[in-house]
């Protein structure tokens, strides 16, 4: 796989100590990616630093880099039992678990310990943990508080802050956690604090402004928000069409690995019937999905054993899989931001990718939005008729999506809510749409508003 976006800059050019070297040197990490040459002389240097960078850009090696260099070079004159000298702030437990693999893996010949904690799972275990005294605490914000409050550590001696995907955890409403978890903190002037974030907006800045030392700000990729080396298409099936289009693309493409994105649980579950009933192996994770069997099956993905991954965003953020060949977005994101990071799911570490895109009858007026926030038009594939092949349908036993038996009278008023919604979404897709008909025509699109012209 080649790597486009590792820089000139080598680690051992770097003011790093020899241990950290070594275990980069054993997880392949030669030269620093752009967001690592451009963080790391000022975060080596003790300043602090906000970094926008999208995931898969390198930001956590950034971090933890810096991270290992303060805690060897500077160790704690009077360790008070309970202290952790380095915390690391992320917003779901999915990433939580991936910086604890890479503090593991780029950390290793520094004699470090780190611990994770997350939500849903092993409250006991992973509170036996602090029984030895610990170093780097990865976690989630709600847990993190939890253990906490119960004095199983403090934060009185810590001397590396690291929040990560802060956008996220503004939009995930764990903002009041965070900043319940910094006023524990020393000082800033006394700590190194760093800051990565996909977008530094506004109410990200004030955050680092307010529990950050004057920190520099660091910018990668900003000409373009979504990666260079994603073929991505968009295709205007009817609703109808949608799942007939994804299979007949699967079939088509044959993706070495693929995420398809939904916006509900409902649709996961519809396709992880269709998928399996038409022979193509794939597993569905959604956020009631509990915790120990959504990391088995992500596992699972990861060493091959399904062709596909259905996924909603919250289930699917900060995910990293290696190889992901194709992400579809069977229902296109409401966010734009979400767009950028379901299709950034491929391509990582300087790979190509392709993403493909279905604007519905339901989703196609969030695309003048994600178009106008990557600032390119997504070119438009045409669905031929071999791409909306027969299916096998799922038998009713199988089907998640029907109460098991007759009418389910509690869920009318539900149901007759979705029915004005849906109809309310088609009037707004009438109104985007030249044609009279709601039916998408494969080769149309909506009118824009702000059309920018696309680029070569
Ligand atoms: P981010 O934290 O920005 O989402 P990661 O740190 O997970 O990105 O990096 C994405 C992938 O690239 C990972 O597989 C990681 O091991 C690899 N990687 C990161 N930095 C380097 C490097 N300097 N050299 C080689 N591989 C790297």
């Amino acid at each position: 796989m080649e790597k486009l976006y590792l820089s000139d800059t080598r680690f051992d050019q770097l003011a790093i100590d020899k241990r950290i070297l070594s275990s980069l040197q054993e997880a392949g990490f030669e030269r620093c990616s752009r967001i690592q040459a451009e963080t790391l002389p000022l975060a080596l240097q003790g300043k602090d630093v906000t970094g926008q960078a999208q995931t898969g850009t390198g930001k956590t090696g950034a971090f933890l880099v810096a991270a290992f260099q303060r805690l060897l070079t500077e160790p704690l004159e009077n360790p008070e039992a309970g202290s952790v000298r380095c915390l690391i702030l992320a917003p779901t437990r999915e990433l939580a678990i991936q910086i604890a693999r890479d503090t593991e893996a780029l950390g290793k010949n520094t004699g470090l310990r780190s611990v994770l904690v997350y939500g849903g799972a092993g409250y006991e275990k992973q509170r036996r943990q602090f029984e030895e005294a610990v170093d780097i605490l990865i976690g989630t914000p709600g847990r993190i508080i939890d253990y906490w409050k119960q004095g199983v550590y403090h934060f009185k001696q810590t001397q590396v802050l690291v929040l990560d995907e802060a956008d996220r955890m503004f939009d995930m409403g764990f903002i009041q956690d965070v900043r319940f978890l910094l006023r524990r903190l020393p000082a800033p002037e006394k700590r190194l604090s760093m800051l990565f974030s996909a977008t530094l907006s506004q109410k990200v800045l004030e955050l680092a402004y307010e529990h950050m030392n004057a920190p520099s700000s660091v910018q990668v990729e900003t000409e373009s928000v979504s990666a260079d080396n994603i073929a991505e298409h968009v295709y205007f099936p009817a609703n109808n069409e949608k799942i007939r289009l994804l299979i007949g693309l699967m079939r088509k493409l044959q993706p070495y690995r693929a995420i398809i994105f939904v916006n509900t649980k409902h649709n996961a579950e519809k396709i992880d019937n269709f998928l399996r009933t038409n022979a193509i192996s794939a597993a569905m994770i959604s956020g009631d999905v509990r915790q120990n069997k959504r990391e088995r099956l992500l596992k699972e993905f990861g060493d091959g054993k399904y062709q596909a991954l259905i996924a909603t965003d919250v289930a699917a953020r900060g995910l990293h899989i290696p190889d992901v060949s194709h992400v579809f977005n069977f229902d296109l994101p409401q966010l734009a931001e979400d767009y950028v990071h379901r299709i950034g799911r491929t391509a990582r570490a300087g790979a190509s990718g392709e993403a493909h895109s279905f604007a519905c009858e339901d989703t196609a007026f969030y695309l003048p939005d994600i178009e106008e926030y990557t600032g390119k038009a997504i070119p438009v594939r045409s669905i031929d008729i071999e791409l909306l092949p027969e299916l096998n349908r799922p038998d009713a036993s199988q089907r998640h999506d029907r109460p098991p038996h007759g009418r389910d009278n509690r869920h009318q008023g539900s149901r007759q809510r979705a029915r004005t919604e849906v109809q309310a979404s088609q009037r707004k897709v009438q109104e985007l749409l030249p044609a009279e008909n709601a039916t998408v025509p494969a080769t149309k699109r909506p009118r824009r508003r702000n059309r920018k012209p696309s680029q070569p």
